[in-house]
């Protein structure tokens, strides 16, 4: 299975692939985690996104294609994986077509601008594992620490209510169109997002015939 996750910052696709891997067996690959760990250990590409990422842009297309491109030709990617956060612009999903990647499915989480500016503001990363937790829908067992790790939890820069914004709008002017690039192959898969992460795998699962 080659699954993309569509759908806004704050949609919930980082939650769900994490949840469809396990279930699938198949690798996520998350562009933005790779960025955050690029950026944490100072290497080139991290030194390159760290002012687009934390301006809530866009890294350049030929950044991404690159990173994504060597991740997927590793071997636990050879049975299928979850884009998660890539593609995010028409180029990059060319660039995906042109290495000859056949995707199953693209998959759009869809939500209101204001419940994800609202569920911006709960949520939490771990600094060293990258870990997503919410306040109030997915607490940590201990508040501050990571469940997995130990790791601090901490806000994200790009979650920052006005970072939020701009990424919002980055999302409906770039990204979005990617629906009808997808819909025109006859790939897209659309479902509302639910009140809680269980319905929506459920509604995620009853789309993919999973
Ligand atoms: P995410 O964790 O997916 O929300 O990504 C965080 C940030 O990383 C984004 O706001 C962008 O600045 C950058 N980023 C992640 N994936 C991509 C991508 N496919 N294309 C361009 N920028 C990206």
């Amino acid at each position: 299975m080659k699954l993309i996750l569509l759908g806004a910052p704050g949609a919930g696709k980082g939650t769900q692939a994490e949840i469809l891997s396990k279930m699938l067996n198949i690798p996520t690959i998350s562009t933005g985690n790779i960025l955050r760990a690029a950026m944490k250990n100072g290497t080139p590409v991290g030194l390159r996104a760290k002012e687009y990422v934390e301006s809530g842009r866009l890294v350049p297309d030929e950044v991404i294609i690159g990173i994504v491109n060597e991740r997927l030709a590793e071997p636990d990617c050879a049975n299928g994986y979850i884009l998660d956060g890539m593609p995010r612009t028409i180029p990059q999903a060319e660039a995906l077509e042109e290495s000859g990647i056949e995707i199953d499915c693209a998959l759009s989480i869809e939500i209101e601008d204001q419940v994800i500016i609202e569920r911006m503001s709960g949520r939490r990363t771990c600094k060293d594992c990258s870990q997503t937790f919410h306040v109030v829908s997915n607490p940590p067992k201990t508040e501050g620490k990571c469940d997995f790790c130990g790791g601090e939890l901490t806000i994200r820069k790009d979650d920052a209510p006005e970072t939020v914004k701009a990424r919002l709008e980055t999302y409906h002017r770039e990204t979005e169109p990617l629906k009808a690039f997808y819909e025109a192959r006859g790939k897209l898969k659309s479902v509302d997002n639910q009140p809680s992460i269980e319905a929506t795998t459920d509604v995620i699962k009853a789309a993919l015939g999973i």
